[in-house]
């Protein structure tokens, strides 16, 4: 229906995702993932990687597909209908393969980028860690460098993927001087699975579930030098980098899980009755569904701005993506609470899947950056824009009627001012 806002290529690349999460993920599969009975879900993500699904953008000799952010959008959006476990396995190849192929060595991108667009390799993002996710330059997770390698140690939190990674794309402090720059302090680097991780599954989560979401623990894990990814010191600028695929991954599927609970809303306001009719009569019940769909069309409009921000490289894409996150991830918990209220106290069974969705939706706007760090990115770049931007614009505050220098007083030495010149 809203083809008008992808090209041929994310329309074919949508089409084959809405065909594979229709026919060929079990709905029991989802339902043991929700149930904590699949703790990884490893048979989907090989599905993923079977249909050459994962990691879209990159190039084809590693296992992408060379496709844009607007056609890997189209495809999220798809899987957005298998709730944010089964999406999040799908987007960490996007996340964690965006610095292999910015950063990463020839060498990186053979052994760990393409397996993982392969299927064979599973990855896991380790940024949190239990003193705080939004503090991120703070991490006290620390690696000794011992000349031709590192020893790592340190404790990370809420990783998803935990549970299945055969690596773990992690950010550890290597620069250990106490007065170390906050933006020099850390780098980013790959740590197998092997001796000294540990991995502790242990969060009951009010919904992800399946997804692998675990406690790491690096205790003195030898860490080659080849493993790094970017500069030395230098995980400020991976971590800016890959904050462009974090959020705009956070958000797109949230565009289709919102819709996937709509559709189950609106046939049921469509079949309901009450007082005599089909409830989607009643306008206080149709206007939530108007409101819903309107918010559904708003998120769209703003992933795909998002989208074209980033395959032109716009200077204002970081305020752009965090936007999208903030707006689509409100606008997704607003309509999964519509549904369920729409569909009643049914809706608040799980005899439908919208208790499942309002449980999986509300971490969309903590994980990845909260929405208060979204706000404070979006403000703090808009007002570098605004500085520089100042000026090639009508002068508005021109227009008042009463243009009054003497009361545009802004602080104690204004007002002196005026007094000084008045008197
Ligand atoms: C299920 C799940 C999966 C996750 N997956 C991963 C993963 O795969 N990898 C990973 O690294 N992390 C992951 N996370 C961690 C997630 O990104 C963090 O939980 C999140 O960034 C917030 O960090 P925190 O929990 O330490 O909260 P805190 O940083 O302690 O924040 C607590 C509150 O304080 C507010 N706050 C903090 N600082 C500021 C500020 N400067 N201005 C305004 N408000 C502020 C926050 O917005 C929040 O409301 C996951 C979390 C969950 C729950």
């Amino acid at each position: 229906m809203d083809d008008f806002m992808l090209d041929e290529t994310a329309r074919m690349i949508r089409d084959k995702v809405r065909e594979f999460v229709k026919n060929d993920v079990d709905p029991e599969y989802l339902r043991r993932m929700d149930r904590d009975e699949i703790r990884y879900p490893r048979e989907l993500y090989e599905a993923y990687a079977r249909h050459q699904l994962l990691g879209l953008r990159f190039p084809k000799e590693y296992g992408g597909r060379e496709m844009n952010w607007v056609a890997e959008c189209a495809a999220m959006e798809e899987i957005g209908y298998l709730g944010t476990a089964a999406g999040c396995s799908f987007v960490m190849p996007s996340i964690v393969g965006e610095a292999l192929t910015k950063f990463g060595t020839e060498e990186q991108k053979r052994k760990y980028l393409r397996p993982m667009l392969q299927g064979k390799l599973v990855a896991a993002e380790a940024l949190t860690e239990p003193r705080g996710g939004s503090d991120f330059f703070g991490a006290s997770s620390r690696a000794k460098d011992m000349g031709d390698h590192f020893v790592v140690s340190g404790m990370k939190r809420f990783i998803v993927g935990a549970e299945g990674a055969d690596f773990f794309f992690a950010y550890v402090r290597t620069n250990l001087e106490e007065n170390a720059p906050v933006q020099a302090r850390i780098s980013a680097m790959l740590i197998d699975r092997g001796p000294g991780v540990e991995v502790k599954y242990l969060y009951g989560l009010m919904g992800t579930r399946g997804g692998g979401t675990g406690r790491v623990v690096f205790r003195d894990v030898k860490v080659p030098k080849a493993n790094l990814v970017g500069p030395l010191h230098g995980g400020a600028l991976v971590f800016n980098t890959m904050m462009i695929p974090e959020r705009l991954t956070s958000a797109a599927p949230c565009a289709g899980g919102m819709k996937a609970a709509l559709d189950v809303a609106m046939n049921y306001a469509d079949r309901r009755k009450a007082f005599g009719r089909p409830i989607r009569k009643f306008q206080a019940v149709s206007f939530m569904i108007a409101r819903a769909q309107t918010l559904i069309d708003a998120s769209r409009a703003t992933v795909y701005q998002a989208a074209r921000a980033a395959d032109a490289g716009a200077p204002n894409l970081r305020r752009i993506v965090s936007e999208t996150k903030k707006f689509v991830t409100e606008a997704a918990w607003e309509v999964v609470n519509v549904a369920m209220q729409v569909t009643g106290g049914i809706g608040y069974t799980d005899v439908y899947p919208i208790e499942r969705a309002v449980r999986d939706m509300r971490l969309a706007q903590i994980w990845t950056g909260t929405n208060e760090i979204m706000s404070a990115m979006i403000q703090h770049d808009l007002y570098e824009e605004f500085r520089t931007e100042r000026g090639r614009y009508r002068d508005f505050e021109k227009d008042a009627m009463h243009d009054d220098a003497s009361e545009k007083i802004f602080d104690d030495d204004d007002m002196w001012k005026v007094y000084e010149v008045e008197a």
